[in-house]
């Protein structure tokens, strides 16, 4: 098909997923993804970028991996779909729950499989309003999660997530989910007085849950202080609130660690799990549970569970999960994600001495976030009406880099988070873009 015709279409068509439908009418979309190899995508047009979010945060090991998609072809061809539901089971999810299992911190070894992050926190809260229910706690309904954090779309995770644009189109959240303050802007004493005064305020014999991601990917990567999980967990165990850890984004060698609350020194009751687990290859996702949420549900959960998706460990999804996991350890991604994260940062860092409208700079493994402010000494933020952010992010499109911007409350945050695979000459070349992007703008912005 030519442009011109999958562009019309598209504008007849397309729905597009997170996306102003009224720019998609005027200008059609931007750019038509043909192709990936590695950390690059070719367009239609043969232009080639260098996927510096790994698409959504997702691609862990690269596009075009042929061994993925050979293990998704030879378990097709075996049994591309069966259900297991009720007492069906079927070898690779087996395998992939024994593989999650001995991957995710000691202490958590049943997995619930979903097709994706917002049905995995659904999922997440759905278990712990259960756990309580069938240990006479019906009351302990509510879900804390911070401000600014983003948990799904899904009913439930969407009134978890803390970006309330994303509230709107529900017209009214769910009752019973409340948000903290996170941790990046004022610490973490602030943040867990924040957290503390919630809890008295609804009850703490009402609170289900704490739901947190290890960094907050989507609010513009917002690595918390290194005491924060551990004194989130402290007050959760003083209130007897589970703690979910929401891995989504962090899961699977992200933050240079398997996962992201390792970063922290604290083990979770619950951690959803979706993205990193394929690579993005197929749709999947899940909740892992500890022994103590597991030994409950054995011995009290009477009857039927009723919460399953028809793709709940999805055979094909599953070996495709076996497989992506094999490749993270045998290449060993995540150790690669560490040292890579040190050189982006040296990176942005030089890039702070050189160009005096770089903010704060972050990596913690190949997750990180350049903010771009008026004045770096006192943080002062530049008027919307400049949309710096969105300038850096075409300037970087012109020189082929896909990025995203985070502008949650006037700030202008680039956020980096290629795929573990990226070698040093990779970033090397990132950087140099970066630096030719953010010169760009800033000598534009003396225009104005
Ligand atoms: N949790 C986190 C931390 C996420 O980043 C995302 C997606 N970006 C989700 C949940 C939702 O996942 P999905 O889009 O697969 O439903």
């Amino acid at each position: 098909m030519t442009m011109e015709h999958l562009l019309e279409l598209d504008k007849k068509h397309f729905i597009h997923p997170t996306s102003s439908i009224q720019q998609q009418q005027e200008k059609g979309a931007k750019i038509i993804v043909e192709k990936g190899e590695g950390i690059y995508l070719t367009d239609k047009n043969g232009s080639v970028y260098m996927d510096v979010m790994s698409s959504l945060w997702n691609v862990n090991v690269g596009h075009g991996r042929e061994e993925l998609a050979e293990a998704a072809a030879e378990q097709m061809k075996k049994l591309a779909f069966s259900s297991a539901f009720s007492t069906f089971s079927h070898e690779p999810a087996i395998k992939l729950a024994e593989k999650i299992a001995s991957l995710a911190p000691k202490g958590l070894n049943a997995v619930f499989f979903t097709s994706g992050g917002s049905e995995s926190n659904d999922t997440a809260f759905k278990l712990v309003r259960h756990y309580w229910r069938i240990q006479d706690q019906p009351n302990r309904r509510k879900i804390i999660s911070l401000k600014r954090g983003y948990h799904g779309v899904a009913a439930a995770s969407t009134s978890a997530t803390g970006i309330p644009e994303f509230w709107n189109m529900a017209g009214q959240m769910m009752t019973d989910f409340h948000h903290a303050d996170t941790p990046y802007e004022n610490g973490t004493d602030k943040a867990i007085v924040s957290l503390r005064q919630l809890i008295e305020a609804e009850g703490p014999e009402t609170i289900a849950a704490f739901i947190a991601e290890p960094v907050q990917g989507a609010g513009g990567v917002l690595i918390p202080p290194s005491d924060f999980f551990k004194e989130v967990r402290n007050v959760c165990d003083e209130y007897g609130i589970l703690l979910i850890a929401d891995e989504v984004i962090t899961g699977f060698g992200r933050t240079g660690k398997m996962f992201g609350v390792e970063n922290w020194g604290v083990t979770p009751d619950l951690m959803s799990f979706a993205k990193g687990v394929t690579s993005g290859y197929v749709p999947l996702g899940g909740v892992i549970v500890s022994n103590h949420i597991h030994d409950v549900l054995k011995e009290k959960s009477k009857g039927t569970l009723f919460h399953g998706y028809t793709y709940s460990g999805h055979p094909t999804a599953a070996a495709v999960a076996l497989k992506n996991l094999e490749i993270i350890e045998k290449e060993e991604l995540v150790e690669n994600s560490r040292k890579m994260g040190e050189e982006l940062l040296k990176g942005f860092q030089k890039l702070k001495e050189e160009i005096d409208i770089v903010g704060n700079v972050r990596t913690i493994g190949l997750l990180g976030a350049v903010e771009l402010v008026q004045d770096p000494k006192t943080n002062k933020r530049f008027s919307p009406d400049y949309q710096v952010a969105a300038k850096v992010i075409e300037a970087l499109h012109q020189r082929g880099v896909i990025c995203r911007a985070v502008t949650y409350e006037g700030t202008d945050i680039i956020c980096f988070s290629p795929p573990l695979i990226i070698n040093p000459s990779q970033i090397d070349s990132l950087l140099e873009r970066l630096k030719g992007a953010i010169k760009e703008v800033k000598e534009g912005l003396t225009t104005v």
